[in-house]
């Protein structure tokens, strides 16, 4: 059986991974798209066979609740903009997929997830690594510590951005830069690979071009405090091209390098043991995870929980920024 699926903005995302991801996967099909964008539609129509009735722009967006060709809606917008159409979604009576980062703020979290849970319909995040095999490995060793207590983790994600786009990324309402971009990485990454949740965060921003980047910041560097005395060091940055995770143990290490581009995810451990599972495509792998918690109706692998605690310490990070102060979560 084969979920009809239909996404919400056909920007780079959806046009160059997830729409041909569609293709590969065994229990989803791609049966509609929502557009701002006219010209479009005749492109993905042809070469994805979509019948004009499953065509939608985002004013009309409310009648996929009578389309029985879709029964997910894929938020695959800017940030700023998810939790005005994963909301929209979610009414339709529709099951919702939606992109990281979560949301701007985690009160639009909770608003995503409040609006899905009154609909009685299933909601994912799109954190893609979580599917992947080799970070799945690194998910079991927070449960079985082959290597002993966790005592460090490190995780850093940057590009070496010489020509930063002028697009919705940069702009501090619509997205927040790269540490909501892909900072989102580096905190699931230390919450999935200790199988904690954060005690404090201190962090704070660094700008070596303030022409360029007005308005996100251009380096973020925080560390955050976990039960049982682990500390995490985190970084994101459009100054450095760099993809690590590193966990450091009583009585040994593991890492993955990079640990968060489509392809070739791979690591090692300091007793020899490599971590190189290969799968051909992460967002097939995803998209089929997700469609089978639905057929089945079991629980997604990324609720929206998880996508919120890190936006919620996506906030502490640029409040500690701002004020100079550890923040406590509770
Ligand atoms: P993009 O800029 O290429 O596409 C965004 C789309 O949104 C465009 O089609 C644009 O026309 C449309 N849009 C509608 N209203 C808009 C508005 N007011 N302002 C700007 N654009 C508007 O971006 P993208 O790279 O496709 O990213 C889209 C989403 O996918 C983001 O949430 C991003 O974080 C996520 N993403 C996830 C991954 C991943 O690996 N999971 C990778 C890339 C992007």
């Amino acid at each position: 059986e084969k979920l009809g699926v239909c996404l919400v903005g056909l920007g780079n995302y959806s046009t160059t991974i997830l729409a041909p991801a569609l293709q590969l996967t065994e229990h989803c099909q791609l049966t509609g798209i929502v557009t701002g964008s006219p010209e479009k539609v005749p492109v993905w129509q042809e070469r994805y066979d979509i019948p004009d009735k499953n065509v939608y722009n985002y004013q009309n967006m409310d009648g996929i609740a009578d389309n029985p060709d879709i029964d997910v809606i894929y938020i695959v917008l800017p940030t700023g903009l998810h939790a005005e159409y994963a909301i929209k979604a979610a009414n339709t009576g529709k099951h919702v997929w939606c992109e990281k980062p979560m949301a701007k703020t985690a009160s639009e979290c909770q608003s995503i997830m409040d609006a899905c849970a009154k609909n009685k319909v299933k909601l994912s995040i799109g954190y893609r690594m979580q599917h992947e095999p080799n970070t799945q490995q690194l998910i079991q060793w927070a449960k079985t510590k082959p290597f002993g207590n966790i005592e460090k983790v490190k995780a850093e994600v940057g590009f070496n951005i010489v020509n930063p786009p002028n697009n919705w990324r940069m702009d501090a309402e619509l997205g927040g830069g790269l540490l909501y971009d892909v900072g989102v990485y580096v905190i699931n990454a230390m919450r999935y690979t200790t199988g904690l949740e954060p005690i404090s965060v201190n962090g704070h921003h660094e700008n070596t071009r303030p022409e360029v980047y007005k308005e996100v910041p251009e380096t973020s560097i925080f560390e955050i405090d976990f039960p049982s005395g682990i500390k995490a060091k985190g970084k994101t940055t459009a100054a450095q091209s760099i993809n690590i995770l590193r966990i450091d143990c009583e009585k040994g290490w593991y890492e993955l390098q990079p640990f968060q581009s489509y392809r070739g995810v791979k690591g090692k451990a300091s007793n020899g043991t490599l971590l190189d599972t290969y799968i051909e495509n992460q967002q097939a792998k995803q998209m089929d995870d997700d469609a089978l918690a639905i057929l089945n109706n079991t629980n997604v692998l990324v609720p929206g929980e998880d996508g919120m605690k890190d936006i919620i310490i996506v906030e502490a990070i640029n409040e500690s920024a701002k004020t100079g102060r550890t923040v406590k979560l509770s």
